[in-house]
């Protein structure tokens, strides 16, 4: 059961189309996996799309005529059910012998999916490359093991693929949303399940504690 979610504002922007392609991407494989925010997001299209019909001087425009006839005509809505088709390779990653199934939104970024590379622990990193200021990467922890103690200078979106992992606030599983900015300091850790994630950050981590400090030059291997 997902618990933890976009803002409502947030949603309101990807809706918009006001997101960065990162934001946009991690926002839209969650809506993937949620219900809930599939529901929302319909509604907030629906309502975008009432505003405009109502608003006649948006009708005259050419501008906008053709964004409704992309709004009605869309062959590739951003938003869909998942099908059957789904469950094809396409949409599979292998890491470490065990097969992981990418929600709609990300397997269609599959080929901007780069190689994967193991770092310090039982932690393993492959990198997106969406063409965007901040820095994404898919980042997998194996069972008992976690990314030392750290800090954000600034925002680091974390989105649960598959599996489990805990911090200091709260235990996080498939489907679930973090949003953390500099003012939260957390130490991400998995313990009996395994986990993978994908993670947008605009600003390399900064590691806050005991021997972690001297890893500082190990945040540059995320944010890369
Ligand atoms: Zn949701």
């Amino acid at each position: 059961m997902i618990k933890s979610h976009p803002s409502e504002a947030m949603l309101n922007s990807f809706v918009s189309g006001t997101l960065s392609p990162a934001l946009s991407l991690i926002v839209a494989t969650h809506i993937d996996m949620c219900p809930r925010c599939q529901h929302i997001v319909s509604e907030l299209e629906q309502e975008l799309a009432e505003q405009m019909l109502a608003t006649p001087a948006n009708l005259g425009s050419a501008d906008s005529q053709m964004m409704l006839e992309a709004i009605f005509n869309s062959q590739e809505p951003v938003i869909e059910q998942s099908s059957e088709a789904d469950n094809e390779s396409a949409g599979l990653i292998t890491l470490e012998g065990k097969q992981f199934h990418l929600p709609r939104a990300l397997a269609r970024q599959r080929d901007r999916i780069g190689p994967w590379n193991k770092m310090v622990g039982k932690l393993w990193r492959a990198p997106l490359n969406l063409s965007t200021e901040e820095t994404t990467n898919l980042i997998y922890m194996a069972e008992h093991s976690g990314v030392p103690e750290h800090t954000h200078k600034g925002m680091e979106a974390t989105l649960v693929i598959n599996g489990r992992f805990n911090d200091e606030f709260d235990s996080y599983t498939d489907g679930d949303f973090i949003l953390l900015d500099g003012s939260r300091q957390h130490t991400p850790q998995t313990s009996d399940e395994d986990c993978l994630t994908l993670a947008v950050m605009d600003q390399p981590l900064h590691f806050t504690s005991g021997l972690s400090r001297l890893l500082n030059p190990f945040s540059s291997i995320f944010f890369r």
